[in-house]
């Protein structure tokens, strides 16, 4: 089944729904940082949940840079998003494992920790970014994500987001569910929402059983009129010429002592992995064309 992204609107026009699946986006992620269970829950969340965020953005060369650091022993999660589906991210320890020992399940909030602030920056071409920053509530991603919503963006919202992780540690399924109310709403809104979610099994159990974007959207609202679908990803946009340019705005003096010291220097891309060699001509045409 290929990931998903669905967005849809209630028939009254108040409460607008997106759904993703993200399995495959958070399989690729664990295998490019290696990362062990609960490192893959804590980034797959995040990656899920910045997609969404993504794909409300207008410009279709903006993106949204979603960061999250709680102090947990997991580290800082960074993920990045475009309105065409894409995402890539980073978690700065790939190697938490850990469990909440009265129910076994992945603990996430413990690892990312609560001593700090999910920010979500949007950044469209030409313009300042509109940051918004917030206290961490429980580091499980999904009621932060929902804090952030009401508290910075006055949308009340709530997010579902989940990952299932297999004995072997690759990604069994993974998704989300983001249920928003929109200007205009009234008490009976609130009350389908409460009535529809409070029964509602955890999105990745869903998918788990063959539930798709759309099936989930249709779980919590049968007549939800579906708006748009697209394939999501997780895609590193990196190029050689990103690194030079990182390179070109060094001072001439520290160039001249990367040369000096290493001749060739590798630089490595923190949300592919993918490695770039400069050799000391290359070097040394950045340092004379300045
Ligand atoms: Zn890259």
């Amino acid at each position: 089944m290929e990931d998903t992204l669905v967005h849809a609107i209630s028939t009254n026009g108040h409460i607008r729904y997106m759904a993703l699946t993200s399995t495959q986006v958070v399989e690729t992620a664990r295998k490019i940082h290696d990362l062990l269970p609960t490192s893959t829950a804590a980034l797959g969340r995040t990656l899920s949940v910045t997609l969404m965020l993504g794909a409300q953005l207008k410009d279709k060369d903006g993106q949204v840079v979603v960061e999250i650091n709680g102090h947990g022993p997991c580290g800082t999660i960074i993920a990045i998003a475009k309105n065409d589906g894409t995402v890539k991210g980073m978690i700065a320890n790939p190697n938490c494992d850990d469990v909440y020992p009265e129910n076994g399940k992945l603990a996430v909030g413990k690892v990312v920790g609560t001593d700090g602030y999910l920010s979500v920056s949007r950044e469209s071409y030409g313009h300042t970014p509109f940051v918004g920053k917030v206290k961490l509530q429980s580091g499980e991603i999904g009621d932060d994500f929902a804090y952030y919503f009401a508290l910075s963006e006055q949308v009340p919202s709530v997010v579902s987001v989940g990952v299932l992780v297999r004995g072997d540690n690759s990604v069994q399924s993974a998704g989300a569910l983001l249920i928003q109310l929109m200007p205009g709403h009234d008490e009976t809104d609130i009350e389908t929402v409460e009535k529809s979610i409070a029964t509602l099994p955890p999105v990745s159990n869903l998918i788990d059983s063959g539930t798709d974007a759309q099936g989930l959207i249709e779980m919590v609202d049968a007549k939800a009129s579906i708006l748009s679908s697209m394939p999501i990803s997780y895609r590193c946009d990196c190029s050689k010429q990103r690194f030079h340019d990182a390179l070109a705005s060094l001072p001439k003096d520290e160039l001249k002592e990367l040369i000096e010291k290493d001749g060739t220097i590798e630089m490595q891309c923190h949300f592919c992995n993918r490695k770039m060699v400069f050799t000391k001509d290359d070097l040394a045409d950045l340092l004379y064309a300045n």
